[in-house]
């Protein structure tokens, strides 16, 4: 009552001035992004209890003062927004006002709203590389609606590159990358800032014509091997000693609301900890010198949290795996046959060859090479993945944010992707044990299991060794998860819900990851061909690995 009857600006700024000082200290590295996340809570929480007297206040004609307005958005297409839900409240702790338009946002969307909210900065954020081309589409919208205000750039697949090659030249104002949430504030006081704004600008644009007279000679002195030169080094397995084993069964296998108990043993905790800012591996993290007490903090509340998630049944898990004959044909694509006739196919995967120039002992590789070709008389088969542990978290995320808890918000979220990586690990161990069976008789530790030494492999489309995302099309045509297993796609092919994995399993010893690095015209113009895209088309999606 007393607080409120002061001038309201002034409380909204105490308390906001307050979590100032705790930004500041977790920019300098003496506070951890948990910590902040958490302590935002109590100030959100404040905040909303008084935002009526502060409404009334306005109503008589005062401003509130803040640092500025941000809009925030996962880009049309894309799903993922831990990150960006971590840099909202960074930013709110540091004074901003945050205008969150969610996931999945059409450019015409962020860009009706930032107008109509007369937003100071807009700040993108995608986590799959279909989003870059979106961002890049925002851009030129913004140039050509003749907005003036910056753009930030991050999330997962953004770079500073990609930034200053593709985004910054379509916009004639400002548009930076922001590596992490810690670099956020930094960036949006700067680019805000009317006394720091024009030495910074100035210092970014300077920056970025430099990455991109790097990049252009960089990309000039490139050697390349042609398609056909790199498919006359394809890596060449012999299939004279090695019989494919056969999978168990063929077709499809469903598991519905399989045990969340079960797949807790399965997590991988050190990507957790990097989730939240937390760098080193667990479980050494929790002992280390710098951020140990941080770490086991938030190990304990995440412990106690998934506990209630196994026992309350927050989350439902759901998987659906296949397994069909197969044969690869022309170098670089996967028959996939109705049945082990082998007379009619199914379907044909495309995949992508290495083109980057190498000699014999190193060949320019292909997922295809992993698959016996058809010629060889070799019967091959190939499975096919797709896991979930997102079903139901609405529900909860909801009663989060309805009680402005962003920390247990982004903690859940945080988990769901854990045990979907889990589930991953889990069906894929099942999967050489059982079901596929090559190896009954694997024995392997948590740690391998986490090193991946097993034999076989599972790519996920998306991912370096097949980076081309609309064969996630053809994965979903093929096992139907969404009918399966209640994961369905975007127009971006990234996964809803977000805590889904989707891949192919590759059982022969010699399999492994590898990254496709660029490709050259000539594999663009095939692989169109193939896919029986336009040019254009296989363009827009294979941009990101594109010369
Ligand atoms: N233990 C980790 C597992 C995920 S990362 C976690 O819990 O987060 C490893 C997975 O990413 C692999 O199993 C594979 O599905 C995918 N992956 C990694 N490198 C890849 C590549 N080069 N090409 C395709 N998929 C890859």
């Amino acid at each position: 009552r007393l607080e409120a009857e002061r001038p309201l600006h002034v409380i909204e700024g105490s308390l906001m001035n307050g979590m100032n000082t705790v930004g500041d200290l977790f920019g300098a590295g003496k506070m951890f992004l948990p910590q902040v996340v958490k302590s935002a809570r109590v100030m959100k929480r404040a905040v909303a209890h008084l935002m009526p007297f502060i409404e009334a206040e306005k109503g008589e004609g005062n401003s509130i003062s803040n640092a500025g307005k941000i809009l925030l958005a996962t880009v049309k297409g894309d799903v993922h927004d831990i990150g960006k839900n971590i840099v909202g409240v960074i930013l709110q702790c540091n004074n901003f006002e945050i205008i969150d338009v969610g996931v999945m946002v059409p450019a015409e969307t962020i860009l009706k709203e930032a107008r109509k909210q007369n937003c100071d900065i807009i700040g993108l954020s995608g986590l799959i590389t279909p989003s870059l081309d979106e961002m890049v589409h925002i851009a030129k919208e913004m140039e050509r609606q003749g907005f003036e205000i910056p753009l930030m750039i991050g999330g997962a697949t953004t770079s500073k590159v990609h930034t200053a090659v593709k985004i910054a030249p379509n916009y004639s104002h400002t548009a930076v990358y922001v590596l992490d949430a810690s670099r956020a504030v930094g960036v949006a006081q700067k680019l805000i800032s009317p006394k720091l704004k024009t030495e910074y600008v100035k210092q970014i644009s300077a920056e970025y014509d430099q990455i991109r007279d790097k990049h252009a000679s960089k990309m000039g002195k490139r050697q390349a091997f042609t398609l056909q030169q790199a498919r006359a080094n394809k890596c060449v397995l012999n299939w004279e000693n090695e019989t494919p084993p056969k999978p168990t069964f063929l077709g499809i296998k469903v598991f519905e609301d399989y045990s969340l108990e079960e797949l807790s043993h399965y997590i991988d905790w050190s990507p957790f900890f990097k989730t939240w800012s937390l760098s080193g591996q667990y479980p050494k993290i929790l002992d280390d010198k710098v951020v140990g007490t941080e770490a086991r903090q938030l190990y304990q509340d995440a412990q106690v949290m998934l506990a209630q998630i196994i026992q309350e049944k927050w989350l439902q898990a759901h998987a659906v795996i296949g397994f069909f004959p197969a044969n690869s044909v022309n170098d670089d694509d996967i028959e996939l046959y109705h049945d082990d006739t082998r007379l009619q196919v199914k379907t044909v995967l495309h995949h992508i060859r290495q083109q980057m120039p190498k000699t014999k002992i190193r060949p320019n590789m292909c997922l295809a090479d992993f698959i016996a070709p058809k010629d060889s008389g070799v019967a091959d088969y190939i499975g096919a993945f797709a896991v979930t542990t997102g079903i139901g978290i609405e529900e909860h995320l909801a009663r989060f944010k309805k009680a402005h808890d962003d920390y247990n918000s982004i903690l859940l979220k945080s988990l769901a992707d854990r045990l979907a990586e889990a589930f991953a690990e889990r069906m894929h161990k099942r999967v050489r044990k059982e079901f596929w069976g090559y190896a009954p008789d694997e024995d392997l530790s948590n740690a391998e299991l986490i090193k991946e030494t097993y034999r076989g492999i599972r790519p996920a489309p998306g991912y370096p060794s097949c980076p081309e995302h609309t064969e996630k099309a053809t994965l979903w045509t093929l096992i139907q998860p969404d009918k399966n297993a209640a994961i369905t796609l975007t127009e971006s092919f990234a996964m809803y819900p977000a805590a889904s994995v989707s891949g192919w399993y590759f059982s022969h010893p010699e399999a492994q990851y590898f990254g496709t690095g660029k490709i050259d015209k000539d594999q663009l113009e095939d692989y169109a061909k193939r896919k029986g895209m336009t040019v254009a088309e296989a363009e827009r999606w294979l941009a990101p690995i594109l010369r």
